[in-house]
């Protein structure tokens, strides 16, 4: 018997969340759901359940140097996915080994992850200026909720109708394409894909389930998986739009706390 085609290779370069609900590990589900081959690049360690996060750890950047040299340099990647980047320097060092993928055309997701929902900082507010300035021109899509729009912005947002300009202001630093998340405001779940010329809107229903745990992770992941399977970002967002709505309703209590979304059906 011959060996099978290798799928899609996707990497996530993110912190790992030892409650197993977001972070690394919720990027290799949605991609092992996605039919892609996960890879991962760790840049901090989490001390996390579904109360909190009880500890930080960031890894040296010359272990981050070290992991994506050995994915990048053997196996190869059909797109990137970034998540929790912790401290300046580990931005830093990501943003320059990116910058040759992103050169040769390799898609990048880039979820500029700030607070956890719990309102823990996964990334010191010094290293916001660094992934504006540095991060960002990199990214093919870029991933922030309506709060961290503002953050990157300076700018309020606090509604629907802010989701235009935030999408606008923030395509201003730099990325291909943006998808802003309005998933936290009251009514429908709105997010607002925007290039600097056309918008798309995707919807869905708010779903009654407290249990969020990784929605952001999965959503970037998804998207990632998309666009290494060769879609274009307005059908990967589409897909991975259906895809963390879906995880979402079947989100479960696990812990004293916020449960994780579900990646197994
Ligand atoms: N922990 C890690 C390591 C993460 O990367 C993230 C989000 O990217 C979170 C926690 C936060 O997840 P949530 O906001 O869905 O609780």
């Amino acid at each position: 018997m011959s060996a099978r085609t290798a799928p899609p290779r996707v990497l996530t370069i993110a912190g790992s969340d030892s409650g197993g609900g977001a972070g690394i590990q919720a990027d290799l589900k949605t991609m092992l759901a996605l039919g892609t081959h996960g890879m991962s690049v760790l840049t901090a360690i989490t001390a996390q359940n579904s109360v909190g996060v009880q500890g930080v750890w960031d890894l040296p950047s010359e272990a981050v140097v070290a992991q994506f040299r050995a994915v990048v340099d053997d196996i190869g990647v059909d797109a990137v996915k970034t998540g929790m980047l912790s401290s300046p320097a580990l931005v830093e060092t990501v943003a320059g080994l990116l910058r040759p993928l992103a050169e040769a055309g390799v898609p990048i997701v880039v979820d500029p992850v700030a607070v956890s929902k719990h309102g823990d900082a996964l990334l010191a507010p010094e290293a916001v200026e660094t992934v504006r300035t540095r991060l960002i021109p990199l990214a093919t899509v870029l991933t922030p909720n309506l709060d961290e729009a503002a953050a990157l912005t300076g700018q309020k947002y606090a509604e629907e109708a802010d989701l235009r300009p935030a999408a606008e202001a923030v395509h201003a630093l730099g990325p291909a394409w943006v998808l802003v998340k309005g998933g936290h405001l009251p009514g429908d779940a709105v997010d607002l894909l925007y290039d600097g010329h056309t918008e798309h809107r995707f919807r869905a229903p708010r779903l009654d389930n407290r249990h969020t745990h990784g929605t952001g992770c999965t959503l970037a992941s998804a998207i990632a998986a998309g666009l290494a399977s060769g879609q274009d970002p307005v059908a990967a967002v589409g897909a991975a739009k259906t895809y963390v709505t879906e995880a979402l309703a079947r989100g479960f209590a696990l812990g004293a706390g916020i449960g994780p979304v579900d990646h197994a059906w």
